[in-house]
């Protein structure tokens, strides 16, 4: 690509309204352009980043297995009624009605779409095992959409569903594209970890999270360096001075004192105030919200909040239930989800809390099931919830790290549940209609080109790993319109190069070097080749890799193993 014809926009101001690096840099490189909130265009630049993302993506998927295919945006209304999620999906669902007044979604995920068609062309167990899979463009009408593409409203995603007749079949489904996904961020090039996510009341090894570990993640996690025991700790922002989300409307609204906040809550957990809780903190992300009793340093239990979304893993708990678990421990009940750093909450926040948990219909929030804490390590894992730190002996004899993290993929076995409410079934070897049990498995591809950006910069720009460079090779000319010597020395290598197969891009707009550089820095170019009627006389090119600190000058030769 010869950069004079390519559409390169770079801004030398800093974008006052980007706080994370990522975002930054994408609006200062030019990536992406916002159009709305939450809602991006991928420039010509930015593309070139997202599609090698995708590519690769694509390649491991197909190599594990995985059969491609494109599922619409668009769903109808009455799919989604089948399995109750157009109602339950909460405010995330994008709905939207035609001419006719009927009604559609656009998708934030799909399972209802793929039952849909497995029911459809799914008739004998002889066509299972199945993965199908889509990269496809969705949408989430996110409560804050923010850091820019990190957490859009429309972004990429790659989606994949996997269809078994028995549980050994969804465990090798979910084993193959568990490893596809290692390979794939070890292929982008990313510092990565796989983590037990919370699965709620499924609890088990069915649902993990990848992670690409950076300072800004919006996820904490827990592992100890003693054994593979990896946790999602879902604080969004528990112990982080960062950019913390504003209070929601609701939350503003009222201004109880956190006594009578902490009583309602006991009451509706049947356990009395007075022996157990001392103030109530809140963990959790966007849509997901947990209480956390404090009696002293632990945390005695715990109460998801999800709103409404049908969040795999998640079913409302009974009041019941609660009670019973509660009632089973009477006193202390295990400090679940010990190792997160829990942010102690609010009055008024604490307030809005309980509102939600004690009139939660109308608030559009359910009780969504207790932690049963399975998931977890030991319990003298952490003492202190709101002193763990990093470096704290773990149960396996490790020692705890707690680091930030982006989730950038997830992989979960679903069972049965959708095949189950749509109707689903094949044939199995004896003849008998079964339903089959499936696995969704996602990955947030246009997430990871922030994400990438977050793990790899520094003040002059983006530091992107080979993988995902827009270009490997940038070939910049010094004074093109003044020297024809040297523009036909940067054209000769700039041929042989893309002859080579090396991605190589010319940088012939006749910008001052200095600018040039700039930008070639700023955009992550991995590889610099300046081409200078000095460096001609010479004989030499002067090379720079973007992580050296100092330009070296090379041959013609020792350049082109360089650059191989
Ligand atoms: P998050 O916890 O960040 O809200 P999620 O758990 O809701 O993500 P999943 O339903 O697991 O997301 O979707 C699969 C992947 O899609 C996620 O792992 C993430 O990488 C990506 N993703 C989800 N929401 C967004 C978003 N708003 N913008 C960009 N990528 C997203
Ligand atoms: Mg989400
Ligand atoms: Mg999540
Ligand atoms: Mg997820």
């Amino acid at each position: 690509m010869r950069l004079s014809q390519f559409h390169l926009h770079t801004e030398k101001e800093t974008p006052a309204e980007a706080e994370l690096a990522s975002h930054r840099l994408m609006l200062k490189s030019g990536m992406v352009r916002k159009l709305a909130a939450g809602i991006y265009t991928w420039s010509p630049l930015g593309l070139r980043v997202l599609r090698k993302v995708e590519a690769i993506v694509r390649e491991e998927m197909d190599a594990a297995g995985a059969i491609e295919l494109l599922m619409p945006s668009i769903q109808p209304r009455e799919l989604w009624d089948e399995t109750g999620r157009w109602q339950k999906f909460g405010g995330q669902l994008l709905k939207l009605r035609d001419r006719k007044e009927a009604e559609y979604a656009y998708g934030p995920t799909h399972e209802e779409v793929i039952t849909d068609f497995a029911r459809n062309e799914l008739a004998s167990y002889k066509q299972l095992p199945v993965t199908f899979y889509q990269i496809q463009t969705k949408f989430r009408d996110e409560i804050r959409p923010r850091f820019g593409i990190m957490r859009a409203r429309e972004f990429l995603m790659k989606d994949a569903y996997s269809f078994d007749v028995d549980d050994a079949g969804l465990e090798r489904a979910y084993h193959a594209m568990r490893d596809a996904y290692s390979r794939i961020f070890t292929r982008l090039g990313l510092e990565f970890r796989a983590v037990q996510a919370d699965s709620g009341a499924i609890g088990g090894d069915t649902s993990q999270e990848f992670h690409v570990l950076a300072d800004s993640g919006e996820d904490a996690i827990a592992f100890s360096n003693g054994s593979e025991y990896a946790a999602n700790v879902e604080t969004a922002r528990a112990a982080d001075p960062g950019p913390r989300p504003a209070p929601s409307e609701d939350m503003r609204k009222v201004e109880t004192p956190t006594q009578k906040t902490c009583e309602a809550v006991a009451a509706l957990m049947g356990i009395p105030l007075a022996r157990t809780v001392k103030s109530i903190a809140l963990v959790g992300g966007d849509e997901r919200f947990t209480l956390a009793l404090v009696r002293g340093d632990h945390a005695v239990n715990e109460i998801k909040l999800a709103k409404l979304d049908g969040m795999a893993g998640y079913r409302p708990a009974t009041e019941a239930e609660i009670r019973a678990h509660l009632g089973s421990e009477p006193g202390f009940l295990g400090p679940l989800h010990a190792k997160q750093p829990i942010r102690v909450l609010a009055d008024r926040e604490v307030a809005a809390m309980a509102d939600m948990v004690v009139g939660a219909n109308e608030a559009g929030f359910h009780l969504a099931g207790v932690n049963w804490g399975r998931d977890l390590p030991e319990p003298d894992l952490v003492a202190d919830i709101r002193n763990v730190v990093d470096g704290d002996r773990a149960a396996d004899g490790g020692t705890l790290r707690i680091v930030r993290g982006i989730e950038v993929g997830h992989v979960f076995q679903l069972g049965r549940q959708y095949a189950e409410a749509m109707g689903c079934k094949v044939l199995d070897d004896s003849g008998k209609a079964v339903v089959p049990t499936m696995g969704c498995y996602g990955i947030g591809v246009s997430r990871i080109v922030a994400a990438a950006i977050e793990q790899n910069f520094d003040e002059a720009g983006i530091l992107w790993p080979e993988a995902m460079a827009p270009w490997r090779v940038a070939v910049c000319v010094i004074n093109p319109k003044k020297d024809a010597a040297v523009v036909e020395a940067a054209e000769a290598l700039y041929q042989e190069l893309r002859e080579a197969g090396i991605e190589v891009v010319l940088d012939d707009r006749g910008l001052r070097p200095g600018a040039m550089f700039a930008d070639m820095e700023l955009i992550g170019i991995p590889h610099r080749v300046v081409v200078s009627p000095r460096g001609l006389e010479g004989g030499t090119f002067e090379y720079r890799a973007r992580t050296a600190s100092e330009a070296e000058h090379l041959d013609h030769q020792a350049l082109m193993s360089r650059l191989r």
